[in-house]
């Protein structure tokens, strides 16, 4: 099937779709991007993430390339585009274009803008759940601010690569502390000893999660108990349960932390059902 890709204005065959050389996001990882599941042909969870898009912008001070309104006609149109009902869509704002130099370009220039839409395959998604996946550990090596969504993701990048050649699916970030800070690409949770859901504070230096504002709200109307505090790795190993939130893995279960099996070593039943209770919401709510 073709793909499409949306740059700078216009539709593109994602084969030929490019960036200029001096894109500032190519040459300097200079931009941000958000990540909005699609359910149903439609933008889950699309208020925080637009939310925090213009959050990313102006901490960066990097210019809003177009107003909510016309920027969901295009996230749709990308949807649309590439017949995509359930999966991912991806985008991309950069300072924009201009002759290499550290500071901003003066005048400024306009941001530039990459859309792309993926299918995902929700069936092998919930057989992969079903399993539940594996988390290797990390030290944390990111700059401190990682509220902004930047694509500045080497750091992440070498995790995520840590994880495979570990046979695990995600990598967790470890401070000094001994304190698990976030995954590469999700938010890390467990289920402690004591039975309460655990989740690093959003003062702490991560990204504040869409999926983990919704599923905050999911657990409130769950009644389950719930602590924003952070844990260490040895409490993870301890739990009953733990698992990740983030737009491209939902809510899925870990069943063990560096080789070790968390609880049974099967995913529990608080992250199974939260999983369900998550993708029910997003479901109902995506527009
Ligand atoms: N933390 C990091 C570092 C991420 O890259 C992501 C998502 O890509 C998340 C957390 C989860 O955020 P969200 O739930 O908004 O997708």
């Amino acid at each position: 099937m073709s793909r499409y890709a949306y740059v700078n204005g216009r539709f593109v065959r994602h084969g030929q779709a490019a960036v200029h050389i001096e894109d500032r996001g190519y040459q300097l990882a200079d931009g941000v991007y958000e990540v909005w599941a699609v359910f149903d042909g439609k933008l889950a969870d699309a208020d925080g993430h637009f939310t925090r898009l213009w959050r990313s912008l102006d901490e960066l001070r990097i210019a809003h390339p177009m107003g909510r309104a016309a920027l969901t006609l295009v996230l749709g149109e990308a949807i649309r585009r590439n017949k995509v009902r359930e999966g991912l869509v991806y985008l991309q704002v950069s300072r924009g274009v201009a002759r290499r130099d550290h500071a901003f370009p003066d005048p400024p220039v306009p941001p530039a803008v990459v859309i792309t839409a993926k299918s995902v395959d929700r069936a092998a998604a919930e057989a992969k759940a079903a399993k539940g996946a594996g988390v290797v550990t990390v030290p944390e090596t990111r700059w401190s601010r990682c509220d902004i969504k930047s694509i500045g993701l080497l750091p992440n990048a070498l995790a995520k690569q840590a994880a495979r050649e570990r046979g695990a699916v995600e990598a967790w970030f470890v401070d000094e502390l001994g304190l698990v800070t976030e995954g590469a690409s999700s938010n890390a949770w467990i289920v402690d000893a004591d039975g309460v859901l655990r989740t690093r504070d959003t003062q702490a230096n991560i990204l504040r999660g869409v999926t983990r504002t919704t599923l905050m709200q999911v657990i409130g109307e769950a009644g389950l108990p719930v602590s924003e505090r952070p844990f260490t790795v040895a409490e993870a190993k301890a739990a009953k349960e733990a698992f990740i939130t983030g737009a491209g893995s939902l809510v899925l279960p870990i069943v063990s932390v560096d080789g070790a099996p968390v609880g049974d070593g099967v995913p529990g039943p608080r992250a199974t059902r939260l999983r369900r209770l998550y993708i029910e919401k997003a479901r109902a709510t995506a527009i």
